[in-house]
């Protein structure tokens, strides 16, 4: 993806109040971030733990999510796969629920997936990060098609975010 500004990304934000879009904990490193090999930019709040962000550029518009991180249940200790990547990791996937856009999320309405728990699917995907032995399915899929693939999860996730 083309890299975005801190500016870019906080107005894209479609879950949260633009106080909040404003105040949230940016990445440290915008600049440094691996653009070219990113089909989302995701990062994990520094100061809180279990809030996390994402934002991807789909129908050539920055769209951004507030995401928090569910701790409960016992997932956690299972081999998870992640709904936007397919990769699985031992203890590496969580439970990222994001409040509806608008007035849905006003009511208390929230959508959740498994990801990648430090949210660098597309590092997986390009086997540019190793999430372990057997992290990956053998599949006959191009990298453009398992690309297409994630960007495709990951439209769909924001779309019932956002009610689109
Ligand atoms: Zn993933």
């Amino acid at each position: 993806m083309e890299p975005l500004t801190e500016r870019e990304i906080r107005a894209a934000f479609v879950n949260c109040t633009k106080g909040e879009a404003k105040r949230l904990n940016m990445p440290r490193d915008l600049a440094e971030q691996p653009w070219e090999d990113l089909d989302y930019l995701g990062w994990r709040d520094p100061q809180a733990p279990d809030r996390a962000y994402l934002v991807a550029v789909l129908d050539g518009r920055p769209t951004a999510l507030a995401l928090r991180r569910s701790t409960a249940g016992s997932w956690q200790a299972r081999r998870s796969m992640c709904s936007m990547c397919l990769t699985t990791h031992s203890g590496g996937v969580s439970l990222m629920v994001a409040p509806r856009a608008g007035k849905a999320g006003q009511q208390g309405n929230s959508v959740g997936a498994y990801i990648c728990d430090d949210l660098a699917c597309s590092l997986y995907v390009r086997g540019k990060r190793d999430a372990g032995a057997g992290a990956r399915l053998h599949e006959t899929l191009t990298l453009d098609e398992k690309i297409r693939r994630t960007v495709t999860n990951l439209a769909a996730f924001v779309a019932k975010v956002t009610g689109a």
